[in-house]
């Protein structure tokens, strides 16, 4: 039996996932330290630089992630996804805090629906990593948190929604919350009778992969409704071979296993990297759903790639893979009915 999780620092046995969690690192001197790198290297600002960006979203990366960064790489992709760096306090013109205007979309504390047939609903504000592009960066989790309260009155809403078909779990990251909580959520979910599908949009299987534990396994496994697991993964070298192997057994309970990534400047805007992540999610048993073209986030004009380039980069991808490892090309604009397709189909 190979082992889920890496060995704790403190007592050398197994880690659970809330260890791993709870031991992540958040200071970027520890991190830096541990890549054998300098603050000079990655910011003009110094130590100073890198702390003063981090004060509004914290610094927060698990040890087994910074594990698969390349040490002493200022460019390492891996690394560019999690540290905050000055760069983020820099306006940009046009880049705002709720670019996506989400909260006309809520329906319930909680509970957001802009699409035909799907809710999505906000279960919880943490991640187990805190990714410097994320478009939730300022989003007022506080308002939606105080969690099995709030989903009262979420699935309230949702009861007398008769043509919500599909509940996307969301977050943060759903998959920070306890098996026990996630089975309280999956029953409601089961209790709604016109729902047929659930989805979860989680990143924790790629950046945490001992969460994917026999509770969660078993929980999936025995899910009245058929589940879609959108996991995130925006480079190859984010899929190790414990990834694979969480990925793997994920897929064994049935779900159906997609992939969303968030196009991004110096971490997977190039045709080899975008080829590389879909194969590889490929050998885990994913498939790619979408790319997402960068949303115009205050804090991320640094990662920003313009239309016509992700255009390019999509349309190489295809002339060189099959037609289902493609992604999606998509952003999500105010007022739509769908995520706008920056790409015609086929
Ligand atoms: C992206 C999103 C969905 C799901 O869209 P799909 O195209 O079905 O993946 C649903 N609700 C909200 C609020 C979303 O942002
Ligand atoms: S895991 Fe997802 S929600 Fe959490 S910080 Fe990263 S991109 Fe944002």
């Amino acid at each position: 039996m190979v082992s889920n999780s890496l060995p704790d620092r403190h007592s050398g046995l197994p880690a659970t996932w809330q260890q791993e969690l709870a031991d992540a690192v958040s200071d970027p001197v520890e991190l830096l330290d541990l890549l054998g790198l300098r603050p000079d290297q990655l910011d003009p600002g110094g130590l100073d630089g890198l702390r003063a960006a981090a004060v509004t979203f914290p610094l927060r990366v698990p040890r087994s992630f910074v594990a698969r960064m390349r040490p002493g790489d200022p460019q390492d992709p891996l690394l560019r996804q999690v540290l905050a760096a000055s760069v983020e306090l820099q306006d940009a013109p046009g880049f705002t805090s709720d670019p996506l205007e989400e909260a006309a979309a809520r329906r319930a504390p909680g509970l957001l629906q802009k699409y035909l047939g799907r809710a999505l609903m906000v279960t919880t504000g943490a991640c187990a990593i805190h990714c410097r592009y994320c478009f939730r960066r300022d989003y007022d989790y506080a308002a939606d948190t105080g969690l099995e309260r709030r989903w009262e009155e979420a699935f309230r809403t949702l009861a007398a929604s008769p043509d919500v078909e599909e509940l996307l779990l969301s977050g943060g990251d759903p998959l920070s919350l306890s098996n026990a909580r996630l089975e309280s959520l999956f029953a409601r979910a089961a209790a709604l009778p016109q729902l047929r599908r659930l989805r979860i949009h989680t990143r924790n299987p790629i950046v945490l992969p001992s969460r994917v534990d026999n509770g969660l396994l078993a929980l999936l496994a025995r899910s009245p409704l058929p589940v879609v697991v959108v996991v995130h993964a925006n480079h190859a070298a984010e899929i190790d071979e414990e990834v694979r192997d969480a990925l793997q057994r994920l897929r064994g309970t049935g779900a159906q296993l997609l992939n969303q990534s968030v196009l991004l400047a110096g971490v997977n805007d190039d045709v080899d990297r975008l080829a590389d992540l879909s194969c590889s999610l490929f050998d885990a048993g994913v498939l790619p759903y979408y790319l997402h073209a960068p949303d115009y986030v205050r804090g991320t004009a640094h990662f920003h790639v313009d239309d016509e380039r992700a255009r390019c980069l999509v349309r190489d991808l295809a002339a060189r893979l099959p037609g289902y490892l493609v992604p999606r090309l998509a952003r999500e604009e105010p007022g739509k009915p769908g995520k706008t397709l920056l790409l015609p189909a086929g």
